[in-house]
């Protein structure tokens, strides 16, 4: 005899409710439905939704507090890993909700949960406008944006989270409310940087920058120029003005054909980024890195959706696991001892390893729960775990490249370069930790939401 649970007796009224489409363990299309963007994440949920919109977002919250499951919400699964086990968990995708208005007199974007940075970028840019969107053009703007949002325009206008104006946000109890510095203003403040603890935002309007041209591009070396180039970019970047935000990377290719030859197969090292200044003046600052003389350099004035792609992320879902960590100053030993641990002759199995350059306005107080970083420079590695020996290898890698670097490092991180869990009070300072706590306390006191890295009520 079939036996009918509370649960999907639950569903079928639920799917009669909903716009959206519910799918359970075992149905037709439940390992697309589950799958994040990061390949190597297995998540297996009570079930996954795909909502249309806001009043189906209600639904499946209330849904989820009435038969005693929690909410994950998920824009693309960039940053999946660290969610671990979701057997009690609703996981919502928003990948139906990418609805995008620019209002081009007011400089404000207003986004649905679900739209990718590309879907902002082309047409601010079209508009002469820029947001602060990250390296990668499928990155979902409400995550990177929950989490803080460090894009090419860092160092002179600060975080994304901090040009946040509001967000529709459903709540644990199943009302949609409007955030923002007038309504809910301490809810406004933990979405701020504070992650998908507090709800599950429909959609947020922020701030858009009037630019027409940036400067922007990347350079090209040998990765037998490592330990120079990297010193070089280090000295420069203590020097340069906050119009400024580069990254360097140490990158080896695996002989893929889907690479461009000058990188299939090859160790190179790269720097990028984009300069908030004329050619001239751009042309000026980047010459003691142009006196190194790189292999290719495609620094050019550009419209700022060329930001999307300077930084060549991969767009299509592939299997990635990484480390990260704040670093509070980057001195000639420390860029020696990454040269070591990651450079030519290491051995290293990653597929790259990156510092980021923060300070400047991303070092300033601007307001919400990540206000500004903590750190000078941001390290990242990554690599492609294709089986479990490579697994083991890069785990052992990430443990060398982080003891090289952990004499220039506080111990902090940044949630959304964290890919693994990571206790979130060394995301936030000790108060703001204690704060976003308080507030979770209000707006979420029995956890229904799941943040991936999860934020507990006091
Ligand atoms: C290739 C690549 C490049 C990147 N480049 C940058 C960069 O330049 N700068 C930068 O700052 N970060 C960057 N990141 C990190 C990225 O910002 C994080 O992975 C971010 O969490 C991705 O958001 P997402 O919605 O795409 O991912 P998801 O994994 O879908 O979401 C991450 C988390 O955000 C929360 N969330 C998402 N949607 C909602 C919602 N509607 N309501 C409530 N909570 C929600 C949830 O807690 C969720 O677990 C990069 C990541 C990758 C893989």
């Amino acid at each position: 005899m079939l036996s009918i649970s509370p649960l999907s007796v639950g569903v079928a009224s639920l799917r009669d409710a909903l716009a959206g489409s519910v799918v359970l363990p075992g149905e037709d299309g439940w390992d697309a439905a589950r799958q994040a963007w990061n390949l190597a994440v297995d998540q297996r949920p009570a079930l996954v939704a795909l909502p249309e919109g806001a009043a189906d977002v209600q639904a499946l919250v209330d849904f989820a507090r009435s038969h005693g499951l929690r909410v994950a919400m998920q824009g693309t699964g960039h940053n999946a890993a660290p969610m671990g086990p979701l057997e009690d968990t609703v996981l919502v995708k928003t990948e139906r909700m990418r609805g995008v208005q620019i209002d081009e007199r007011h400089c404000i974007a207003r986004v649905e949960a679900g739209a990718l940075w590309i879907d902002v970028t082309a047409p601010a840019s079209e508009a002469g406008l820029a947001p602060l969107a990250g390296s990668s053009p499928d990155v979902g703007v409400v995550g990177y944006t929950l989490g803080g949002g460090l894009s090419w325009l860092g160092r002179k206008y600060g975080l994304a989270a901090n040009r946040l104006l509001s967000a529709e946000v459903v709540t644990a109890d199943g009302r949609l409310v409007t955030a923002s510095r007038h309504e809910n203003p301490e809810l406004f403040w933990a979405l701020r940087g504070g992650g998908g603890n507090y709800g599950a935002v429909v959609a947020i309007e922020f701030e858009l920058i009037p630019m027409r041209q940036v400067h922007a591009g990347m350079m090209l070396f040998p990765i037998e120029r490592a330990r120079e180039v990297m010193q070089t970019w280090r000295e420069w970047t203590s020097e340069v003005p906050d119009s400024v935000t580069t990254a360097i990377r140490i990158m080896q290719f695996p002989p893929m054909p889907e690479l461009p030859p000058f990188l299939r197969g090859r160790g190179v090292v790269l720097i990028d980024g984009a300069l908030v200044e004329d050619a001239g003046r751009a042309g000026e600052l980047l010459a003691p890195l142009r006196e190194l003389g790189p292999e290719m350099d495609t620094f050019a004035d550009m419209a700022p959706v060329g930001l999307s792609r300077i930084h060549m992320d991969p767009e299509q879902p592939m299997p990635g696991m990484s480390d990260s960590m704040m670093l509070d100053e980057l001195t000639a030993e420390t860029v020696d001892a990454l040269v070591d641990a990651a450079g030519p002759g290491s051995g290293s199995p990653l597929l790259m390893v990156e510092l980021r350059h923060l300070g400047g306005a991303l070092g300033r107080y601007a307001g919400g729960a990540l206000s500004r970083f903590d750190g000078e420079y941001l390290y990242f590695a990554a690599g492609i775990p294709m089986d479990p020996a490579v697994v083991a290898a890069l785990e052992a890698h990430f443990a060398i490249v982080g003891a090289a670097l952990a004499p220039a490092s506080s111990g902090r991180h940044y949630l959304n370069f964290a890919e693994r869990a990571v206790d979130p009070a060394a995301f936030y300072g000790e108060q703001t930790y204690a704060r976003l706590r308080k507030v979770k306390a209000e707006v979420d006191p029995l956890e229904i939401f799941r943040g991936n890295h999860e934020i507990p009520a006091v």
